[in-house]
């Protein structure tokens, strides 16, 4: 059984006017998730509309996974007390930014981005409980560009990186894998574990010289007693779905092999789509699947099968929504 876990209070974090991370996303997943028959319960949004002609994609219901908030001391396994202290002052004053201009949060966004952390943490629970083999936390604001002391990149707090970290606290997991296909390089969950050699970070991504974040290059392999446990696989502008099996194939996935994961989690970007307008990779929604699928079964080799996907990018909504299905169906 596959769990699937999300909040209507995800469309609480309000950017701006023409963000490319709105609250939008939120509504075109839950909507998507209904069309293909995936899950049950009545639509929080019903007023929403996006023409997405999906169809119902038979098999099993997921489980639906409640969130919680999560604890701000599982925030701080990652991120800095200046931080959260600071975010949270931003958002109590009514909000602001919280980076150069790509971070806008509202009054709401702090409490909505313990939601979206407790989100990814409910996750976790429910698949080493044995509740669910894998799970998808559909939340925002996403969180691979949040650096220990630094939110960035649309990003307040790392939820994958903070979920790596409690599984070894929470659930005496020892080794953890995170494998981030967001079409941006996941420079906040480079830095939280770059010297750390329990936790493998393996990140394929659109070429630093030509996309956000600029970080990323191969020779960005881990620091001091972690080197070896970062592996950072840029693709040139224009890379599709042949080029992304390809160096999952040859790269990914005998990196998986030899680190051995008990869990492996995901940073689950849908901006590598080819309709995205962020970025300039091309995949297709058929490769996302193939993409699950493979990582899927790695976590089937070494991990039980234990695996939690969190999204992050992905930005034309009736790609996102489309492919997130796909994603959830190679769950399954
Ligand atoms: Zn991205």
């Amino acid at each position: 059984m596959t769990g699937f876990c999300t909040s209507p209070q995800f469309v609480d974090h309000i950017t701006r006017p023409h963000h490319p991370e709105r609250p939008d996303r939120i509504r075109a997943i839950a909507l998507a998730v209904r069309q293909a028959g995936l899950v049950d319960s009545p639509n929080p949004f019903p007023d929403f509309e996006l023409d997405l002609q999906l169809s119902p994609v038979g098999g099993e219901k997921l489980l639906e996974l409640q969130p919680s908030p999560a604890e701000e001391k599982w925030i701080e396994l990652i991120h800095t007390r200046r931080l959260v202290n600071w975010v949270h002052h931003i958002c109590q004053s009514g909000g602001g930014m919280l980076d150069q201009g790509e971070t806008p949060v509202c009054a709401a966004s702090f409490d909505v981005a313990l939601l979206a952390a407790g989100a990814v943490l409910s996750c976790c629970d429910a698949v080493m409980a044995g509740q669910v083999r894998r799970a998808f936390a559909a939340v925002r604001p996403p969180g691979h560009h949040a650096e220990p002391d630094r939110s960035m990149g649309f990003c307040l707090f790392n939820n994958v990186a903070i979920a790596a970290r409690y599984l070894q606290r929470q659930h005496d997991v020892e080794r953890v894998a995170i494998v981030d296909f967001d079409v941006h390089h996941g420079n906040g969950t480079q830095a939280a574990f770059e010297d750390d050699p329990t936790v493998l970070f393996v990140s394929i991504h659109q070429h630093p010289g030509t996309c956000y974040p600029g970080s990323g290059y191969g020779w960005e392999t881990g620091e001091g007693g972690g080197r070896g446990a970062t592996l950072n696989i840029p693709m040139v502008p224009g890379s599709g779905d042949a080029e992304y099996f390809s160096a999952i194939e040859s790269l990914i996935l005998p990196k998986l092999d030899a680190f051995k994961p008990q869990v492996l989690l995901l940073s689950a970007g849908f901006d590598t789509h080819s309709d995205d307008p962020l970025a300039d990779i091309e995949l297709s929604e058929e490769g996302f699947e193939t993409i699950t699928r493979l990582l899927a079964q790695a976590a089937d080799v070494h991990c039980q099968g234990r695996l939690v996907s969190a999204l992050e990018g992905g930005y034309n909504l009736r790609a996102l929504g489309r492919s997130v299905v796909r994603h959830l169906v190679a769950l399954r």
